[in-house]
């Protein structure tokens, strides 16, 4: 038994996902003419409220096409020190649009609406960048799967309109986070100028992502999507497991939250683990104390038990719980903590 906490993404199209993968009709999405990716489209849109909605192969470049689309060359965005689209991206926001990154120094990769507005340059300070966008990350990555409080994300809502600015959120593990706090796709779809959602994370399809946004930035966002490389032809094969993600792997989301949370609770237990972060959902993080054990040992120890997880830099260590992590695996994996 391989037990394989690396990432979320590490899972593969289950039975169901293959059936409807194998099944799906297809066409040319160049075109527009894939019947499945418009199906897939039409229903992230509808979930979020939105005009349109564009399918990518990646949430890189969904993240990429929204920050071209919301900038231009030599202006600032601004977002979290632990952003994705900063740290992740092979520094794309520089390389695709010509944009830098003003980096705020905020709590488990989620900053204040203060912090914000103090990191927006005077407009008519023509020495400086221009701001032009926030970029805001749910769950956080970084910050350990963290879930932003909705009332900071609607008070920066109004700092962004004050100040003329657009407002992207990376939702790439958004559904963790909608479905820990028990909210809706609507309320995010009202919020945000563009909204990228990972279909590959958690949700367990081989591929995908989504951006949803208001028509005109859609239309927009076919031809960044197109100079990206990212013109799929048959993707309906792909888009179709998208679709039946959507219709069956939302809910169970709680699932790995609460895995995550008993992994959490026996790390806590052990002498040699001076720190685990705060769990929210499927993302834990956690410190070794060096002079007992150093992380690579740990590391290397649970390989030889063929549990595999991967380090975050700075001595801290990330285990994400996930579709394919089973009950069995589960219990395989508490007693090996246990007995350690
Ligand atoms: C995974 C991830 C992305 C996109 O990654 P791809 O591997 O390109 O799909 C973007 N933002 C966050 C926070 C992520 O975790």
């Amino acid at each position: 038994m391989e037990i394989n906490l690396i990432s979320d993404t590490v899972t593969k199209p289950s039975a169901g996902m293959l059936n409807a993968m194998m099944s799906a009709e297809v066409g040319d999405d160049v075109f527009k003419a894939d019947p499945t990716v418009n199906a897939l489209e039409e229903k992230a849109a509808a979930l979020f409220g939105t005009e349109a909605a564009l399918y990518f192969p990646s949430g890189t470049m969904t993240n990429q096409t929204a920050i071209k689309l919301h900038t231009q060359p030599g202006d600032q965005l601004i977002c979290d020190k632990y952003a994705h689209v900063y740290n992740y991206e092979g520094g794309g926001v520089s390389f695709n649009s010509g944009v830098s990154c003003k980096l705020v120094d905020g709590h488990r990769g989620m900053m204040t609406a203060e912090q914000v507005e103090a990191a927006i340059n005077p407009p008519d300070f023509y020495h400086s960048p221009l701001t032009s966008l926030v970029c805001i990350e749910n769950t956080t990555n970084k910050g350990g799967g963290a879930c932003w409080d909705f009332k900071e994300l609607k008070r920066i809502k109004e700092v962004c309109e004050r100040h003329g600015l657009r407002y992207h959120l990376d939702g790439a593990r958004l559904w963790n986070a909608l479905v820990a706090k028990n909210e809706s796709p609507e309320q995010y779809g009202a919020l945000f100028d563009s909204i990228s959602i990972c279909l590959s994370k958690g949700l367990g399809c081989p591929v995908g992502s989504v951006l949803v946004g208001n028509q005109d930035l859609i239309d927009r966002a076919m031809r960044v999507r197109k100079v990206f490389g990212g013109g799929m032809r048959q993707a309906g094969f792909l888009a179709a497991a998208g679709i039946y993600a959507l219709d069956n792997h939302t809910e169970r989301l709680a699932e790995d939250h609460r895995k995550a949370k008993e992994i959490g609770a026996v790390l806590q237990s052990l002498p040699i683990i001076s720190k685990v972060e705060p769990i929210e959902t499927n993302i834990v993080i956690f410190e070794l104390e060096e002079a007992k054990m150093p992380a690579d040992d740990f590391v290397n120890y649970l390989k030889d038990q063929n549990v595999h997880l991967i380090g975050m830099g700075q001595g801290k260590l990330r285990i994400v719980t996930h579709l394919d992590y089973s009950d069995e695996e589960h219990d395989v994996f508490l007693s090996i903590l246990k007995n350690l």
